[in-house]
């Protein structure tokens, strides 16, 4: 990868965790005294400087303070900053902005998450370590099928009333733990509106309606279909829970029930979640993973074939969700960015509708 590029993602990175922290401090970035007493987050002090550098680079005016960081240039698309004379620097990479309405946008939270800045960010658990904890018990317990039921059960249920979540912890009361890291208690009494595509609780306002800040949900203008309002909500899942478990899992499980209805036999988080589904029919077999990844250089960087369960013969596709097609050339900078996993003819890589496009029915 460029250089230049990383540096601009590590900036990036460093000002979202350095306003992250502003959050934690002073519970909103515009409550901090902006004067030369202030102690600033070190992250934002690093991504301030990092940013001057760049514009060093691109012979541009910098954002002459900190305030003006803060008040102008993160609320404004990445692509529109003047460091984009860098021609290294691919615009439609960066349309978005760090802030939203004054509160950390999804894109930027993503980006940072990619780029495995995941232990800066307080609070939010590392769901890998969740994953492997799940499979642990699982696996003593021999009861992988309850491992799958709650998966499914936090995909399908990113809130819930408090009556709810003490039946889901009664009914897997060996989960319990686990449960109670993946959710985050809300205010009573609140009604919320939630998303009717990916039924999550929406905070976003925006011309008199909530809209969901997933991207997928807004290019569905899930805001033309009325959202539901629900006044029980007292537990939400966590954001790191939302982004690697909940939001991919609503387009694993559509991939399954396609898949069923093209007449394959087909297995979920198949090996105590080795991968994301196994298909079969006769004596074929494929192994695919969805990665829904906004930056698709990170996603290089992280592909590997699992060994383990996984027979060398068999292929391996990994699956891109249809919405980043906007992307220009997500699938070629994928390839380009980790040539020897693709150098395995048995690995491979389709958008979703591709994919099953040129599967035959059964
Ligand atoms: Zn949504």
């Amino acid at each position: 990868m460029d250089k230049l590029v990383l540096k601009l993602d590590a900036t990036i990175g460093y000002l979202v965790i350095g306003i992250n922290r502003m959050y934690k401090e002073k519970g909103s970035i515009y409550n901090f005294p902006y004067n030369a007493k202030s102690i600033y987050p070190k992250q934002l002090l690093k991504g301030f400087n990092s940013l001057l550098e760049l514009c060093l680079i691109a012979r541009v005016r910098p954002p002459n303070s900190l305030h003006e960081l803060i008040f102008e240039w993160v609320e404004d698309w990445i692509s529109k900053w003047p460091i984009f004379e860098i021609h290294e620097f691919e615009k439609e990479h960066y349309n978005y902005s760090i802030l939203s309405n004054g509160i950390l946008s999804e894109e930027a939270i993503e980006i940072v998450y990619e780029f495995s800045h995941v232990s800066a960010i307080e609070d939010e658990l590392n769901t890998s370590s969740f994953i492997k904890e799940l499979r642990a018990s699982s696996q003593d317990q021999g009861m992988f099928e309850a491992y799958r039921i709650v998966r499914k059960w936090i995909i399908e249920n990113p809130y819930m009333s408090e009556e709810t979540y003490l039946k889901l912890i009664t009914r897997f009361n060996k989960y319990e733990d686990l449960i109670r890291k993946a959710y985050q208690k809300v205010e009573k009494g609140i009604t919320y509106n939630v998303c009717p595509n990916c039924h999550n609780i929406m905070n976003t306002y925006i011309n008199e309606r909530y809209q969901c800040d997933w991207i997928v949900c807004r290019r569905k203008d899930s805001g033309k279909k009325k959202p539901k309002e629900e006044k029980k909500v007292q537990f939400i899942l966590k954001r790191a829970f939302k982004k690697f478990i909940q939001r991919p899992g609503l387009i694993e499980l559509d991939l399954y029930d396609s898949l069923i209805d093209l007449g394959y036999n087909v297995e979920l988080w198949p090996h105590l979640d080795t991968y994301d589904l196994k298909v079969t029919h006769s004596d074929s077999e494929l192994a695919i993973d969805v990665k829904d990844w906004m930056n698709p250089k990170a996603l290089a960087a992280q592909l590997i074939r699992p060994s383990t369960f996984l027979a060398p013969q068999i292929p391996f596709y990994i699956l891109i969700p249809n919405h980043h097609r906007e992307t220009s050339n997500y699938i070629g900078i994928v390839k380009k960015n980790n040539r020897p996993f693709f150098e395995n003819s048995n690995n491979q890589i389709y958008f979703v509708n591709d994919f099953l496009k040129q599967l035959p029915s059964l």
